[in-house]
């Protein structure tokens, strides 16, 4: 039986599993407002235009708690999977449940793509890449150079963070409500900082010693939910601010209005979902990703929600 692309899968629709040609999915919990199968199946749907073996690619959606991930990862090997997302609360977990590990996910200590190996699953992590994507098309800023606020301690703040010291910024400054989270970072990120000055402080009182002219990037998730607080003053911050947040639902968070009445420029992190997950169809196919076609989608899908 062929299952549609649109529907919410459970592990148990995995017997008998049919699909017409590789079968990608997301893997998440929850995940029914995952926008990734609209995304990648117009992707490939774009292929498949160019080359027609894409025709039978299709990227599906599996709700898996955490406690099955580990019986999921081989499961979906052996019905034939070509590759495989990882979101919330995955990232961490499964790199103990894969066989190899891309040098730059294993910095990052998270994963949020799988390709299929002969004998199990390659993990990789394309968020940092998405980022930097998105703060250049979005901002116009280059990573290299940047005087960097980063507010968060968690998975997507750590992967923002090691970008950052990998494509060379100039500073580093790590905000975080939580001092021990806070510190749990930095001294993953010690090693890898070099020269780069690499500071962490209390959001609720910035220290003076802030750069002017830099970017904040919003890693937290204060700003999911309707009446959540603004993760930081931005009146209290050096001139020159450009502002990223990294939710893209709602597609204005308090943080944004902020930025807007300030006269900030600013940008959601819709177009950091896009550039990540088009990273991962090219490690998937190998071919390029119509970047322009899954923005398009992503925001269709988005409205829809
Ligand atoms: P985690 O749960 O790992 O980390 C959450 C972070 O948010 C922690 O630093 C936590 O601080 C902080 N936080 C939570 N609530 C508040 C609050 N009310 N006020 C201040 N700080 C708060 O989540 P992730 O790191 O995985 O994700 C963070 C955000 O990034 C999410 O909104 C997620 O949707 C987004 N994201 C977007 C992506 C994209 O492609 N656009 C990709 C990945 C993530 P504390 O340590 O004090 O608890």
């Amino acid at each position: 039986m062929e299952l549609p692309t649109t529907a919410v899968l459970t592990l148990d629709q995995l017997a008998p599993w049919s699909s017409p040609g590789p079968a990608l999915a997301v893997l998440g919990h929850p995940i029914k407002h995952s926008i990734s199968p609209a995304m990648h199946n117009a992707a490939l749907a774009d292929l498949a235009r160019r080359d027609p073996a894409y025709s039978a690619w299709k990227y599906f959606r599996f709700d898996v708690p955490p406690e099955q991930l580990a019986s999921a990862l081989p499961r979906l090997h052996a019905a034939g999977f070509h590759g495989l997302n990882l979101t919330v609360p995955h990232k961490i977990l499964a790199l103990d449940l894969v066989e190899e590990i891309d040098p730059a996910a294993l910095r990052i200590g998270a994963v949020n793509t799988l390709k299929r190996t002969a004998t199990g699953w390659r993990g990789y992590n394309t968020d940092g890449y998405g980022l930097a994507c998105a703060l250049q098309s979005e901002l116009g800023i280059p990573l290299v150079g940047a005087h960097v606020i980063l507010l968060g301690a968690g998975g997507a703040a750590r992967g923002a963070a090691v970008e950052c010291l990998r494509q060379g910024c100039a500073s580093l400054w790590i905000g975080n409500r939580t001092r021990a989270n806070l510190d749990a970072l930095l001294t993953l990120l010690r090693p890898l900082a070099g020269a780069t000055p690499v500071h962490g402080f209390d959001p609720a009182s910035p220290p003076a010693g802030l750069p002017a002219n830099a970017v904040l990037i919003n890693a937290t998730s204060a700003g999911l939910k309707p009446d959540d607080p603004t993760p930081i003053d931005l009146r209290l911050l050096p001139a020159g601010l450009k502002v990223f947040d990294m939710i893209y639902n709602p597609p204005q968070t308090p943080l944004l209005r902020t930025a807007t009445a300030l006269g900030l420029p600013s940008a959601n992190g819709l177009a950091m979902l896009v550039h990540q997950g088009a990273r991962s169809l090219e490690i998937w196919t190998g071919q390029s990703a119509p970047v322009g076609i899954m923005q398009a989608a992503a925001k269709y899908a988005l409205g829809n929600h």
